[in-house]
């Protein structure tokens, strides 16, 4: 990809923080919340959706282009650039019209090509930054995709935004971060900053500190942050979002850390790939956890039907088909009997118990 970053750098001291309410509510939310923002002295962006993007219709749906003067306003109080979610071609137009100085793709839009290439299409008319979200299912090409197809219309004032994966396994997370994947982008990308938006991972409040000093740990290049000045009667992602007091301890809190001393770059990737491994396993431990969930289940049915625990056949079919499965991933034929084998004891272990 062919990128300019030096815009990025003048943007704002490492990390840049952007920061403001999921949605623009009224004309005195946006002013009051950019004011208090720019206040802090850590944030260079002030962030609103206008529209927004909902799971089912009927709730808030964003108060549209009737936002967009209430965020030229708060950049004329406060000095904050603005940036705003574009999902057509229109709202491209209107923030293009309005002056905004720069727009994100939103999770939801990032899975679509066809979108995606209308919108790269009219935002090469001008050279405002675009910030590209992860697309909501971990599919590191998808994103990857989005962010090329950009870039060929000619803008070349790109970032990624990392903001988690739908979540298929059970977890308190709105959406699973899968580190590996911003990770493998950051290696993939040489020069493509990319942040994190812990808001929504973590979905709730609480989580928030932890997901953002993690991305702070892996050293991305910064964070987008949702912050409302009442949160619990905000009218989209409620429960996500910091209040003033939460944010300010939240900033007190972070932890920035300093580039590597010594043979940063060497440590830096070995730490990202480390970080690729943990997350990886974690998902690991969360799928055999499910697995053996199963297995109980499955033992206390039998146990109800007076069946057997042992079913040979089915055995045979689970070794079959999961060592061809795993050849297929280029896994080792030994070490995936073993670890067959010792998944079948635990499940026998477990069913025994019923
Ligand atoms: C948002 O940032 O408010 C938003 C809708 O995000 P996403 O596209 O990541 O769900
Ligand atoms: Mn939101």
């Amino acid at each position: 990809m062919e990128l300019e970053t030096q815009w990025f750098n003048d943007l704002s001291e490492y990390p840049l923080i952007i920061a403001g309410p999921c949605a623009a509510e009224s004309e005195k939310q946006i002013l009051e919340t950019a004011a208090f923002l720019a206040e802090t002295g850590k944030v260079a962006v002030f962030r609103a959706g206008l529209w927004k993007p909902r799971t089912r219709p009927g709730s808030f749906e964003g108060v549209g282009e009737k936002g967009l003067p209430w965020l030229i306003r708060a950049r004329e109080e406060t000095g904050l650039k603005m940036i705003t979610e574009v999902a057509s071609a229109e709202h491209v137009d209107q923030v293009l019209e309005a002056g905004i100085d720069m727009v994100w793709i939103g999770a939801r839009t990032t899975a679509n090509p066809f979108i995606v290439q209308e919108l790269a299409t009219r935002l090469s008319r001008e050279s405002i930054p675009v910030f590209v979200k992860n697309p909501l299912h971990p599919d590191p090409s998808l994103w990857i995709g989005a962010l090329e197809r950009i870039n060929r219309t000619g803008v070349k004032k790109l970032v990624a935004i990392h903001r988690g994966f739908y979540p298929f396994e059970q977890s308190d997370l709105r959406n699973i971060p899968k580190w590996e994947l911003p990770i493998d982008l950051m290696i993939k990308c040489p020069g493509l900053p990319v942040i994190c938006d812990p808001s929504h991972i973590a979905g709730q409040a609480g989580i928030v500190p932890g997901i953002a000093q993690k991305a702070m740990d892996l050293h991305m290049n910064g964070l987008m942050v949702e912050v409302h000045p009442d949160p619990d009667k905000a009218m989209s992602d409620a429960k996500q979002q910091l209040s003033y007091l939460a944010f300010d301890k939240f900033l007190e809190q972070l932890s920035v850390r300093e580039e590597f001393a010594v043979n940063g770059e060497f440590l830096d990737l070995l730490s990202r790939y480390r970080s690729q491994i943990d997350s990886v396993d974690a998902q690991v431990w969360e799928l055999l956890a499910q697995r053996m969930s199963f297995v109980d289940k499955i033992g206390g049915y039998k146990s109800e039907h007076n069946v057997a625990i042992l079913q040979l056949e089915r055995w045979a079919e689970v070794l079959r088909s999961r060592s061809a499965m795993a050849d297929q991933l280029g896994l080792d034929k030994t070490f995936i009997k073993k670890l067959l084998d010792l998944i079948h004891q635990e499940s026998i272990r477990i069913q025994s118990k019923n």
